[in-house]
């Protein structure tokens, strides 16, 4: 259980995040969450998202980062642009990491990063600065929290 607050937040992030993915209610996506036990999560603040389009977040960024090894080994720039900006377009968990990151308005404890964290965080951000103990704790989810 999440509260409201949360619910309301990811409800209003996600739904964008489908649209602009392309899915609808005919054709919707699936999103996998599974319970967290720490921190935020304690006092249902914190969301924790494993899975997005049938595929782990593990295996979005593993694919992730391989197109992008391939697309540093060409030596046309364009042709390297053009894998990653197809990549940016059919990368499902990608897209759900930048959506949430973009568009959703997660807390910021004082004197802590703004809470969203996941296996794009020190490529992305926000919070570049990521330990890498924190990093590997969330390869294969996204957590937030509100
Ligand atoms: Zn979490």
């Amino acid at each position: 259980m999440v509260t409201r607050e949360l619910a309301e937040e990811l409800q209003r992030v996600l739904e964008q995040f489908a649209r602009e993915a392309g899915f609808c209610e005919r054709l919707p996506i699936d999103l996998e969450f599974r319970p967290g036990i720490v921190g935020h999560h304690k006092v249902g603040r914190a969301a924790d998202i494993y899975g997005v389009g049938r595929h782990g977040l593990d295996k979005w960024h593993a694919r992730w980062d391989s197109v992008l090894d391939a697309a540093l080994r060409k030596r046309n720039h364009g042709v390297a642009k053009s894998i990653m900006n197809n990549e940016c377009n059919e990368n499902l968990g990608w897209r759900l990491y930048k959506a949430l990151q973009i568009h959703g308005r997660w807390s910021q404890p004082c004197g802590y990063p703004v809470q969203i964290f996941g296996p794009w965080t020190r490529s992305e951000g926000p919070w570049t600065l990521i330990s890498n103990g924190l990093l590997r704790a969330h390869r294969d989810h996204i957590h937030v929290a509100k």
